[in-house]
């Protein structure tokens, strides 16, 4: 049977974000295959480039998801790796919290500079709450140390206007290209990116002692076994036998089955990507966007008030203004959900502002004060929020 996972190191989520084409999929790539050649605990596995582009995708809701998760361990850490392929889906899984990325690596080809996607990449993560970002100057084999330096300067900046530490923030030039193609120099480069993810991106504060909840990512059914939810848990922790409710789906079950990146474990806490098998439950009764969660300890609601940061045309948003009534799309956690807008006194919000509304979804899902969401319309993001109160 299949080896258990065993919890030997913290866990930490982290993922690239930046502009297409800035080689975030090749330094992904570039990662596994340093850490499963150079690693000291022959644990990493290489996954090439062609694997992790060609991540499952999958329609769920009339939304194609498209997500891979990559797995590897440092000296002192086990991180679960995302890189997606184009830039709507940062939007769905990283934007909406979905990712849940404890930090991030900001990919920036030397080549071309900070670029649209670099910055709306770096306005969401700020705005749902990444504090961490570690820059790799991509593409540095092919870039003049100069202009290197002048696109090194820019990103600092960049991040300083976001609210970072632009200063402080590791930047490391590398090259994916050359570490797959086993160069020592850009070997070196990636162990060096690495290093300053280990020692940067802090271990962060996990809510153990909450109760347990998990937006539910993707449905999957196992031949035999039953109905099989994935997602990270978002706090708590769950154990093989645990009772949940199943909030969107109205039901109620308990966990028969919990895996991590294919191995069986007795108990997934929260930062885990996890697999759950739930008792019972007919395929079709649940969705993307569920919450699965500790029995009644989240109540669903249709109302809210928000602080919304609206994205200007600069940003890839709006280039006019939203009024009271205005129905867009909310990404709340996984769930995708209609809602209308009232701006009460001022009911108009330009592009570029950051304004209080309230907001009537059009079905209840889990909310709390603090919770992040993007909006979009017709495809794109136009606004990313943090939930105020609720009711
Ligand atoms: P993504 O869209 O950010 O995932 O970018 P990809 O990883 O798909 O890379 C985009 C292009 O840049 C591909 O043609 C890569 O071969 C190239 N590329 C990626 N990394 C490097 C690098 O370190 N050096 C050079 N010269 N090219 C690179
Ligand atoms: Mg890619």
């Amino acid at each position: 049977s299949k080896t258990a996972y065993v919890r030997t190191k913290p866990h930490l989520n982290i993922g690239t974000m930046g502009h297409v084409d800035h080689g975030k999929t090749t330094l992904t790539a570039a990662i596994t295959k340093v850490l499963a050649e150079h690693g000291t605990d022959g644990t990493t596995k290489y996954v090439s480039f062609d694997r992790i582009d060609r991540a499952p995708e999958e329609a769920a809701r009339g939304i194609t998801i498209n997500i891979a998760h990559v797995e590897y361990e440092t000296g002192t850490r086990h991180y679960a790796h995302v890189d997606m392929p184009g830039h709507a889906d940062y939007v769905k899984n990283m934007v909406t919290g979905a990712a849940q990325l404890d930090g991030a690596i900001l990919v920036v080809s030397a080549l071309d500079g900070v670029m649209p996607q670099t910055a709306e990449h770096v306005l969401l993560a700020r705005q749902v709450g990444v504090d961490h970002i570690v820059v790799a100057l991509n593409k540095a084999d092919a870039g003049d140390e100069e202009l290197t330096d002048l696109v090194e300067l820019e990103v600092r900046e960049l991040l300083t206007a976001q609210g970072y530490p632009g200063d402080a923030v590791p930047v490391v030039r590398v090259s994916g290209l050359g570490a797959l193609r086993g160069e020592p120099r850009w070997t070196a480069s990636v162990e060096a990116l690495l290093d300053a993810v280990d020692t940067y991106v802090p271990v962060p504060e996990r809510y153990l002692d909450a109760p347990f909840l998990l937006p539910v990512e993707n449905v999957l059914t196992i031949t035999g076994r039953g109905t099989v939810v994935t997602g990270a848990v978002e706090r708590g922790v769950v154990r093989v036998g645990d009772r949940v409710d199943v909030l969107g789906a109205d039901v109620q079950t308990v966990v028969t089955g919990l895996e991590t990146f294919g191995k069986p474990m007795q108990e997934a806490q929260a930062g885990d990507n996890v697999a759950l098998l739930l008792r019972g439950v007919p395929r079709d009764a649940v969705r993307r966007g569920h919450v699965v969660a500790a029995p009644g300890s989240v109540v669903p609601a249709r109302r809210f008030t928000a602080r919304v940061y609206v994205l200007s045309g600069r940003d890839g948003g709006r280039t006019t203004a939203v009024t009271t009534g205005y129905r867009p799309q909310f990404y709340i956690r996984t769930a995708d959900v209609v809602g209308n807008i009232d701006l009460g006194e001022a009911a108009v919000a330009r592009p570029g502002e950051t304004v209080e509304m309230t907001v009537e979804l059009g079905r209840a899902v889990p909310l709390e004060p603090g919770l992040g969401f993007a909006v979009r319309e017709g495809g794109r993001t136009v606004g990313a929020g943090t939930v105020t109160s609720v009711g």
